[in-house]
């Protein structure tokens, strides 16, 4: 079986003010790095829009009212200093949620064996009732009830590598048992949350703060003690990764010093545990990662071994 990459163009229509970090142009070096003959093999499928009802298994329906409401006809309106709107936002959104959706369909219907979703914006600071961090809607966790739900899985992981802590997916999936929400990130650094001993209505969040300056070394070891052994105890029969790029050495918003190679080392040990659990089936979207090389590069990285784990 093959692995999919899920994209679409209106993922370019989901327009930031001029200077904004999360803009237009990472999905462009995505895509570009992606053209390279090596990943030719990857099943490239167009991100269905989601049905606005998919948002409600992790948020109010009037809080998805209000940010429908909140797309200008024209510009660019601020939902607060980060996160910010534009008349393309709407139908992003819906594409994000509707390709890990889609995704999620494809690797439980054994039509691929695993999917990395190249869609904005990003997903894992939007809360159950508040946008933030770039983030309107929880894809991650979306899709994590959606396997639960829809297609009647017991156990679900999202597994979360980007250097800001997914402040949203674990409040999505805070009460959530059948779920195991791993995530490392850096403290301090906004958005503030993601301590040790933020551990979930059931045991079923796990933070692996790391100090600024961590490089490879300190986050396989993070992962290695705690984060990896804890996902093999819970053998989930899904893994979800919120794939941001934002820990690499050098990205301008964190001060973490991830390579290339450490993005390999962590999808392979998904992909590991995934083989050992949940029949290799791993569903990946992206997050963040903001120096435009270093996303295209890191990306580039994880899609091939999920490429190469995939057949
Ligand atoms: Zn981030």
């Amino acid at each position: 079986m093959t692995t999919a990459l899920y994209s679409h163009a209106d993922s370019y229509a989901h327009v930031t003010p001029p200077g904004h970090p999360e803009r237009v142009e990472r999905l462009e070096a995505i895509a570009a790095a992606l053209s390279d003959d090596r990943f030719s093999a990857l099943d490239r499928r167009e991100a269905p829009m989601a049905d606005p009802a998919e948002l409600l298994r992790c948020h109010p329906e009037g809080y998805v009212a209000r940010i429908k409401a909140a797309i200008p006809a024209e510009g660019s309106r601020a939902l607060d200093a980060d996160t910010h709107v534009s008349p393309g936002s709407w139908t992003a959104a819906l594409r994000a949620v509707g390709a890990i959706s889609a995704a999620v369909d494809a690797v439980l219907d054994d039509e691929i064996a695993n999917a990395f979703c190249a869609t904005r914006p990003p997903g894992h600071h939007a809360e159950a009732e508040k946008s933030m961090g770039f983030c309107l809607f929880g894809n991650a966790a979306i899709a994590a009830k959606r396997a639960l739900d829809q297609h009647g899985l017991s156990r679900v992981a999202v597994v979360d590598f980007d250097v800001h802590h997914g402040n949203g997916t674990q409040d999505l999936l805070w009460d959530e048992a059948r779920t195991l929400f791993v995530g490392s990130h850096q403290i301090p650094l906004w958005p503030g949350t993601g301590d040790r001993d933020e551990t979930g209505a059931h045991g079923n969040v796990m933070n692996l703060p790391l100090s600024p300056g961590t490089g490879g070394p300190g986050f396989r070891k993070a992962w290695e003690t705690h984060g990896l052994p804890a996902l093999d105890t819970f053998s989930p029969e899904l893994i979800v990764i919120s794939a941001g790029f934002d820990a690499h050495e050098d990205d301008p918003l964190a001060q973490l010093a991830l390579q290339e190679k450490d993005f390999v080392w962590i999808t392979e040990a998904l992909c590991d545990l995934a083989d050992a659990h949940a029949k290799g089936r791993v569903i990946s979207t992206l997050e963040g990662g903001y120096d435009l090389n270093a996303l295209a590069a890191s990306a580039a990285a994880h899609v091939e071994v999920l490429m190469k784990r995939g057949r």
